[in-house]
């Protein structure tokens, strides 16, 4: 049967029942004694209805789906509605609440910024990744004029023209960002912010890489064929001097190839695609033959030592990345220390892993240039001359083979006085 009549047949019957009793009453006891009962039980009944009525008011003050108002009849099928209503209401509340929630968190992952400001740009919601960028807070800044947030004349000049055709690619607290405005219902707008920063330095690293290595390339080539025009043009040159000028572009084609070699090694080591190698080295024949090979370069004119006696004879990693590293480190030392110096050279174990310290007693390095040494090309010195010195790439191998072996590089060094460079391996390296 339809709900609706099932919610009046009761009242109907209450009502129909009182006018029964009071009919009765009338006819036994006469009009008055029948009217009066009518009375009682109707006021009775409009009372009850006031009752159920006012318990509604109060439930409808706080709304509550878990307590009823209580009642009986029609009242009860009446709250049982109004509570089903309340909980489909909860429970959309609850789902929204959730949506948001879920939204907002997808939104603080976001590497991008997102802003979104009413008509009159006043901000009405960021996510973390804006706050960032353009440096607002969420909390506080709410309700403020975004151009008074962001005080940045490219940015401001950027909206008051509105030409939102093209990005804006703007500096901001020293990150580059490119910012893109999105015109949205209500002349709202979305404000997305993009960090180009790292993508810029990459950019410029890999020019400057370029460049770097053409000038140093550049140099070599110039003597090389400075001596063919030469040979060219004396066709009759002495026996003498063509053997010194042959040797000479020997010595200039032996150091492009290093630079080609080295920027080779570099690139193979920053490869994403060359996995580490780990195999058991045995250190102490690796450290050993990189000792010999000082020894030959020095050839006598360096004090050199070896200590490995409180190192691992065993390690896990890339035998050649870790030769490459250590040779380079040693080299250096020697290469930068004058004659009559010392070197030492020493392999031990320590609580944050097995390392290799080179200390010499050379030229040194000043400290503002420590930070910098591992970057690609360069220099402390670059009025040395290109044989006293290397290309620049030494360090910044050494620094890349010991990141895939998840070590390190420490430097420590005093002008005039000398240096230590420690390779440190991490623990891991020694579990086979
Ligand atoms: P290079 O091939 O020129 O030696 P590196 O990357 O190996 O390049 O080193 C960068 C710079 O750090 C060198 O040019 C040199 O000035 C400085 N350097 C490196 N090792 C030492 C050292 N042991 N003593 C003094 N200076 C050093």
């Amino acid at each position: 049967m339809n709900p609706h009549v099932m919610f009046w047949i009761p009242a109907a019957l209450r009502l129909a029942l009182t006018w029964i009793v009071a009919g009765v009453l009338w006819y036994y006891y006469g009009p008055v004694i029948g009217l009066l009962a009518g009375f009682v039980l109707m006021t009775a009944m409009v009372f009850v209805q006031l009752y159920f009525l006012s318990r509604l008011d109060i439930w409808l003050d706080n709304p509550n789906s878990a307590e009823s108002p209580g009642g009986w009849g029609a009242w009860a099928a009446i709250y049982d509605r109004l509570m089903q209503l309340q909980r489909d209401e909860e429970k959309s509340q609850a789902e929204l609440t959730e949506w948001l929630v879920r939204f907002r968190q997808a939104m603080a992952l976001l590497p991008i910024g997102v802003v979104i400001a009413d008509d009159v740009m006043f901000l009405e919601w960021c996510n973390p990744a804006a706050e960032k960028h353009l440096g607002l807070s969420e909390t506080e800044d709410r309700g403020m004029r975004i151009t008074n947030l962001v005080r940045n004349p490219e940015f401001i000049n950027y909206l008051v023209l509105g030409r939102y055709d093209k990005p804006l690619p703007m500096t901001l607290n020293d990150r580059r960002l490119v910012l893109q405005v999105i015109p949205f219902e209500n002349r709202r707008q979305i404000f997305v912010t993009y960090d180009t920063t790292e993508q810029e330095n990459i950019a410029k690293m890999r020019r400057d890489f370029v460049a770097n290595a053409s000038h140093e390339l550049r140099t070599p080539l110039t003597v090389i064929n400075g001596f063919l025009e030469v040979a060219e043009a004396q066709p009759d040159m002495d026996k003498d001097t063509r053997t010194a000028h042959l040797q000479l572009m020997r010595e200039q084609g032996e150091r492009m190839q290093r630079l080609v070699d080295s920027m080779l090694q570099l690139t193979a080591l920053e490869s994403p695609d060359n996995p580490v190698v780990r195999e058991a080295v045995n250190m102490y024949e690796l450290i050993q033959g990189v000792c010999d090979e000082a020894n030959m370069v020095s050839n006598g004119r360096h004090d050199i030592s070896l200590d490995m006696a409180d190192g691992p004879e065993t390690m896990y990693g890339s035998e050649d990345e870790i030769r490459t590293a250590l040779w380079n480190l040693v080299r250096n030392a020697v290469r930068y220390t004058p004659p009559g110096g010392k070197v030492a050279l020493k392999w031990e174990n320590t609580e944050k892993g097995p390392h290799f310290v080179v200390t010499d007693t050379g030229i040194g390095i000043a400290a503002e240039h420590i930070p910098r040494l591992t970057q690609r090309f360069y220099l402390v010195d670059k009025t040395r001359s290109r044989k006293e010195r290397g290309s620049g790439l030494g360090l910044a191998i050494v620094r890349h083979a010991l990141m895939r072996h998840k070590g390190e590089l420490q430097v420590k060094s005093q002008v005039g006085v000398g240096s230590e460079f420690t390779a440190q391996f991490p623990n891991s390296a020694l579990v086979p």
